[in-house]
């Protein structure tokens, strides 16, 4: 026999197809041809995978050996097909009875030594044989937990060649993914720690419950860091779809710790302000690594000192902020993932950067103007909370009834949530971040002309833009259904105004 074929999966974007990889063993001069559109990663892997064979005690076939990957359309990316090319011409040549292998998704990365060493995006891989009709993977021992996350499918690792080697021919055994203990209790950072900021935590349940984006405005040590933190702790948790959506990202980064379990809680990600843009909306050779933007899908990306940011940065986040996805190009292919965060963005007010806030801001205020003013164009423009933190008070922090905890105001998150999403169904949407001006604008969601009246004078004046008025009829969405009335009032309008312009006093 001179032909051999192994299952494997190659990644794009965060979706993973079926590779099948052909060894084919023809008599002629001895040479290796690859096919089917390797990257430079796949070329290597020639070199890796003879170092292994040889090292693995096995015979590299002296002859003239064609592997191919089908599908030849799909872009390959990475070092995951190592493993089963491997096997593929040690089953072309002979040597290897691939039964055993029938209908066996093989992953995983070749060390000279021929050591099985794991690679990034194990889970998407897997959950895509598993919706392929796979029902057996072999994976690198390093990545078994994660792969066992996915339901239905039976989930052995390997840590050397020769082990899948010793299993193939005399049903040697293989390595059992970790037991699955019981997952801890979530843990994080709770609201009952925040004393006082009343404005800061109204804004940050707002958010919370409307999906807007947020910045908070204010002189250090006002409490941005510590809310900023806490908005995953009255996120709702993460369902299923979502959770290996989101644990999906962070095994393609590379970032998912050894236990493996579906991430729960919506992602915090906090970029510093010196991060470089592939860091922060992804990039780099082979597969692509998800920046800070799609680790913080269905979660929280924080910028912190947000001016500081460069020019560059700031711009690159705005087209996926709106689109809810980042598209990286490739020398071959693009790949895109999803980068639906929320984002919050925290300030100081000047450069200055005074803790007892503006009273004592040194700056003029032309420098003070232009500091704010790196962010309008690019970001500040698409948040709908914009608001004013002070100094904190002695008398805040002196306050003795103690803080509202997470758990308490997610409670009131969730409610709110449901009753946003029953209003849109109809649009097919959910939060009331989402929905277009023009259909807050038209009946039956259009706000009485009496309850408006402020709004439509702002924006005659031009001290509104038309899209800071759909930003706060918004909010004022959102404060109705944390507060529970079937439509905002005045009095509703009259608080989104203040929270959107950031005149809080
Ligand atoms: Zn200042």
């Amino acid at each position: 026999m001179s032909y051999a074929r192994v299952l494997c999966v190659g990644l794009v974007g965060v979706t993973g197809h079926l590779v099948e990889v052909e060894a084919d063993l023809a008599p002629g001069l001895p040479a290796v041809v690859i096919s089917g559109l390797p990257d430079t990663a796949l070329h290597e892997a020639r070199d890796r995978v003879r170092a292994a064979v040889v090292n693995s005690g096995q015979r590299w076939p002296n002859r003239r050996i064609t592997l191919n990957l089908l599908p030849a359309t799909l872009p390959k990316f990475g070092s995951a097909f190592d493993l089963a090319i491997a096997v593929a011409l040690l089953g072309g040549s002979g040597e290897l009875p691939l039964l055993p292998l029938d209908g066996v998704a093989v992953l995983g990365e070749l060390g000279l030594d021929g050591a099985v060493r794991p690679v990034r995006g194990v889970l998407p891989m897997v959950a895509a044989a598993a919706q392929a009709g796979v029902r057996r993977v072999i994976v690198p021992a390093g990545n078994a937990a994660e792969a066992a996350v996915v339901p239905g499918v039976l989930v052995r690792g390997v840590d050397t060649l020769h082990r899948l080697v010793s299993f193939v021919r005399d049903g040697a055994p293989l390595i059992e993914p970790p037991a699955d203990d019981p997952p801890p209790a979530v843990t994080g950072p709770d609201l009952a720690e925040v004393a006082g900021q009343g404005v800061g935590r109204r804004a940050l349940e707002l958010a919370a419950a409307g999906g807007h984006h947020l910045a908070l405005i204010g002189p250090p040590g006002a409490g941005k860091t510590m809310l900023a933190e806490r908005l995953p702790s009255i996120l709702p948790q993460l369902e299923d779809d979502a959770a290996l959506e989101v644990t999906a990202l962070h095994s393609i980064a590379g970032l998912l710790p050894a236990a493996g379990r579906l991430i729960r809680r919506p992602p915090f990600q906090a970029p510093h302000h010196t991060a470089t843009v592939s860091s922060i909306v992804g990039g780099g050779s082979g597969l692509a690594r998800p920046g800070a933007i799609s680790l913080a899908h269905r979660g929280v990306l924080f910028l912190d000192e947000a001016p500081e940011f460069s020019k560059a940065a700031l711009e690159a986040l705005r087209q996926p902020l709106e689109r809810g996805r980042v598209l990286l190009s490739r020398s071959r292919g693009a790949a895109e993932y999803p980068a639906g965060a929320q984002l919050v963005l925290a300030a100081n007010p000047c450069p200055c950067a005074n803790p007892a806030g503006d009273d004592r801001c040194e700056c003029a205020p032309l420098a003070r103007r232009r500091y704010l003013g790196r962010l309008s164009g690019p970001l500040l423009d698409r948040i709908d909370l914009q608001v004013r933190l002070q100094p904190m008070r002695a008398a805040e922090l002196m306050e003795t009834a103690a803080p509202e905890s997470s758990v308490l105001v997610a409670a009131r998150v969730v409610e709110a949530r449901q009753t946003a999403a029953r209003r849109w169904a109809e649009l097919g949407r959910r939060l009331n971040a989402e929905i277009p001006g023009p259909d807050l604008r038209r009946l039956p969601w259009r706000l009485p002309g009496r309850d408006t009246a402020e709004l439509r004078t702002r924006l005659d004046s031009g001290s509104l833009s038309a899209r800071g008025f759909d930003r706060v009829i918004r909010l004022a969405w959102t404060i109705a259904d944390l507060d529970g009335r079937a439509r905002p009032d005045k009095e509703d309008i009259g608080e989104a105004i203040v929270l959107r312009t950031g005149e809080a006093a």
